[in-house]
């Protein structure tokens, strides 16, 4: 057993450059003067046309809702493995306008939230799940590779960096466990992470170098939709579901000019309300907040260095994660907040003053770029469920199939929780069916008022639980020993 972690010089130091003059540094208020309150992923003229709403009755063999990564891929691989079906998507504003293209785009391997996760919930499963893991980006890169989607990808690993000594005993642990499961990751020391990606906060890092990485998740989203609709996949765009029955052979959608009838429906609603309460019993939507700096000059990444793009994760109980876009925008996201019931479009999002937190703590790690503002901030629902992480469960006496529960790691793993999601629905043998994965389902969250009282407390509990300790650490080890991921 290693006593100090493994400084891994992946490359001979750099030498610094001759002590510069530290940026004059921007208030938050300034940094976030000009700012956008839009998702920076969007923002951009790649967009495809907006499809139709749907305005008359219609039959489909397969009826997809929600036009999210889920929702595509389910529709993409319904096609592509049974090119018969009249399969019809419906979304109740645009593509991607959900979790999907608001994401930060790190690609992690696992189907499972992390190794570490995989381990707590399902333990005899462990070999199974990580083969699942790397089948999914197996198929993830031949699906892009097929249909041409350019989607920014680099397969530069993601690295989660500790912001207290404390944290390293932690990181030697997950090195240990990935090392057991053959993943190329090295853990480095204090200066070696520094060299990788320069804060003063960081006191070491764990970098798992293989099959992860960064994507654009808007312009992923909308090349499955390219090839969603070059595969004959009728979609819907500012149709909602607003009303679901079982009407015994087939389940009747009703939209508000519409209405779809089909025996088979897939819902890719993640937290929405659709007509079945249980599904809300299981997830429950928190927000998350992210910041888009504006693109970095090649003298201010310099300041950072960074030159292996990884996406990032730190070790806080609240935590952020960053990466680079294609442009050198960082984008910094991590503050969690929840919202009575649930509410998809709370206003706090559009304003400046719900960013300031993030903003001092992207000031914190990156002190050197006090000069740096803020072009887009936005905030985006992440579905949470005790297992942290994607399950598919049936509902409609079999007709229809949910699949969500991502906890905030969806970009890859909404592939296989389609794949899961189509299984269960055709009622095909597939390996995963034989795995709890597929058979157990979430456990219940309490109801409302009570779900918002403890989602306070939490995410209070939250800011300080690793500085102050005290009541705070407490709480957050009771919530986690009654089995909620934190
Ligand atoms: C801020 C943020 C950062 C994230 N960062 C990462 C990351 O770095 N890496 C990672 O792996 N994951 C990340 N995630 C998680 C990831 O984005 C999600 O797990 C994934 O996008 C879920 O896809 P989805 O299709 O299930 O849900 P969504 O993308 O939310 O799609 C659901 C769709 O259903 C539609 N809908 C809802 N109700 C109805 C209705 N009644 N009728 C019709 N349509 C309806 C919605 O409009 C929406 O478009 C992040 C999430 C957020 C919010």
């Amino acid at each position: 057993m290693m006593s100090t972690p493994v400084d891994i010089e992946v490359e001979p130091p750099r030498l610094k450059p001759a002590a510069q003059r530290p940026p004059v540094a921007l208030g938050v208020q300034e940094a976030l003067a000009r700012t956008r309150f839009f998702p920076y992923w969007l923002d951009n003229p790649a967009e495809p046309p907006t499809e139709p709403k749907l305005s008359t009755d219609v039959e489909a063999d397969l009826l997809i809702v929600g036009g999210g990564f889920t929702g595509l891929w389910a529709a993409v691989q319904a096609k592509e493995q049974m090119p018969h079906l009249n399969v019809v998507v419906i979304e109740a504003g645009q593509v991607a306008h959900g979790a999907s293209g608001r994401a930060g785009g790190i690609i992690s391997t696992s189907v499972m939230h992390g190794l570490p996760n995989a381990v707590r919930v399902f333990p005899n499963d462990i070999e199974q799940l990580e083969e699942f893991g790397q089948r999914n980006l197996d198929g993830f890169e031949e699906t892009l590779a097929r249909y041409g989607i350019d989607a920014d990808i680099e397969w530069n690993g993601e690295m989660t960096v500790a912001v207290d000594p404390d944290h390293i005993e932690h990181l030697r642990g997950d090195y240990e466990l990935h090392k057991r499961y053959g993943h190329d990751v090295v853990l480095l020391g204090r200066e070696a992470t520094r060299e990788q990606l320069d804060s003063p906060l960081f006191a070491g890092a764990l970098w798992s170098r293989n099959r992860s990485g960064i994507v654009h998740p808007a312009k992923l989203a909308w090349g499955l939709k390219r090839a969603a609709l070059s595969l004959g996949v009728k979609i819907y765009e500012h149709t909602p579901l607003i009303e679901v029955a079982d009407e015994g052979a087939s389940v009747h959608v009703k939209t508000p000019h519409g209405s779809v009838r089909a025996p088979r429906v897939l819902f890719g609603s993640g937290t929405a309300k659709v007509g079945i309460p249980d599904i809300n019993r299981r997830v429950l939507q928190v927000r998350d907040h992210v910041l888009a700096t504006e693109p970095l000059t090649d003298e201010q990444l310099a300041r950072i260095g960074w030159k292996n793009r990884q996406g990032i994760y730190d070790t806080r109980t609240q935590l952020n994660y960053f990466r680079l876009t294609k442009n050198n925008n960082i984008i910094f996201g991590g503050l969690v907040s929840y919202h009575f019931d649930g509410d998809p479009n709370p206003p706090q999002d559009e304003k400046a003053e719900t960013y300031y937190r993030l903003a001092q703590a992207f000031y914190r790690t990156f002190p050197q770029l006090g000069d740096v503002r803020f072009s887009h901030a936005w905030g985006g629902p992440i579905d949470y469920c005790s297992r942290g992480s994607v399950f598919a469960k049936r509902y409609l006496n079999g007709k229809a199939v949910f699949v969500a529960g991502y906890t905030g790691f969806g970009v890859a793993a909404s592939r296989f929780g389609a794949y899961m999601g189509l299984n269960i629905l055709f009622d095909r043998k597939s390996p995963e069916r034989a795995l709890d994965i597929a058979s157990l389902s979430p456990t219940y969250i309490p109801p409302e008022p009570v779900r918002w009282l403890a989602a306070k407390v939490t995410f209070h509990a939250f800011d300080g639980a690793d500085a102050e300790g005290g009541w705070k650490r407490a709480w957050i080890k009771g919530i986690k020993a009654m089995g909620f991921p934190m």
